[in-house]
């Protein structure tokens, strides 16, 4: 994808600098703008550019991109459930469709969980073969479990007859080029044209962390820190973290409209309380879009709906 126009760029520094002001969530955003897709002529290594974390297309606007990172597990068939009931007699444009970066090692013991993932129209998605900070591998391994990983993927996509080009990826802990020995960004262009002839990795990042891997985190808080972080919503109120004797602890903030942006969300579904907090999120937007004028109307998009993520002229099958 192309680089970020100049009113676009305007926008989005002034929400990153609203945003500094109040240190809530994860909210690690780098300003260092760069391309969706690592830059085929671009040698990270030597530059050391980092890529951008908000999603400019959607950022903000009352736009949400659902993602859940860490699965399969034993948890996500019910949160597969939720979004079934969700949709069901649901117009088509309007049914809640999410991401799931999920790790490639996972995918044995849940392969029926990662068929149904795909069968009911959501998006598989690679988050690595492990949860291993890649900053702590070497190229050569770093490498090979991602193409191991996107292999897996391409595979449940394979038994079920679809050909999909879309095949994006996420660092654990969106950890990467941070490794003195080479860039993760220059290994994605080499593993993209290794299995496809050409640059097809696309790596995703979140625009906002639910807290929802805070273990005292209720289904309540992360629905909240989800919800109310949409524009159109009117409550101020998110569960930061804070630690308290060592251990993460929500701690309740209030917040001002300018903090609030929309975009990818990042959720587990491996946490129980992750999944309860998405039917108490759908149940939210609902009722929030029955009483709304359009304008003011959330919408939950598919990933591959939003501009930095789609593939448009790359072919992207598998090489033999
Ligand atoms: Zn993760």
């Amino acid at each position: 994808m192309g680089s970020v126009n100049n009113s676009k760029l305007i926008v989005l520094l002034l929400v990153l600098i609203s945003c500094s002001k109040q240190n809530i969530g994860t909210a690690e955003l780098s300003v260092t703008l760069g391309d969706y897709f690592a830059d085929k002529d671009v040698d990270y290594h030597k530059t050391k550019k980092r890529a951008i974390w908000p999603t400019p297309s959607i950022y903000p606007s009352n736009k949400i991109v659902l993602t859940f990172d860490d699965g399969p597990g034993p948890y996500t068939n019910k949160l597969l459930d939720i979004f079934a009931e969700y949709n069901k007699d649901r117009p088509e444009g309007q049914k809640a469709f999410a991401t799931f970066f999920v790790l490639g090692e996972n995918l044995s013991k849940y392969p029926e969980v990662a068929k149904r993932i795909i069968e009911d129209g959501h998006i598989l998605a690679s988050h690595d073969w492990n949860h291993t900070n890649n900053n702590k591998e070497n190229q050569t391994l770093f490498e090979s479990d991602l193409a191991k990983s996107i292999v897996a993927v391409e595979e449940v996509y394979a038994s079920l007859g679809i050909e999909r080009k879309e095949i994006y990826f996420r660092f654990p802990y969106g950890e990467y080029g941070k490794n003195g020995g080479y860039h993760h960004l220059d290994s994605i262009k080499k593993v993209g044209d290794k299995l496809y002839g050409e640059n097809c990795l696309n790596y995703a990042f979140w625009d906002y962390d639910t807290n929802d891997w805070v273990k005292k985190m209720t289904s309540e808080m992360i629905a909240l820190n989800t919800f109310n972080m949409l524009p159109a919503v009117k409550e101020m109120i998110l569960y930061d973290r804070m630690k308290k004797d060592g251990i993460w602890t929500p701690i309740k903030v209030e917040i001002d409209a300018s903090y609030k942006h929309g975009g990818v969300s990042l959720m587990h579904d491996v946490h129980l309380r992750s999944v309860l907090a998405t039917k108490i999120l759908l149940d939210k937007i609902e009722t929030h879009n029955s009483t709304s004028r359009d304008e003011d109307k959330i919408e939950v998009v598919a990933l591959d709906t939003v501009t930095e993520y789609q593939y448009d002229e790359r072919e992207c099958t598998l090489v033999d």
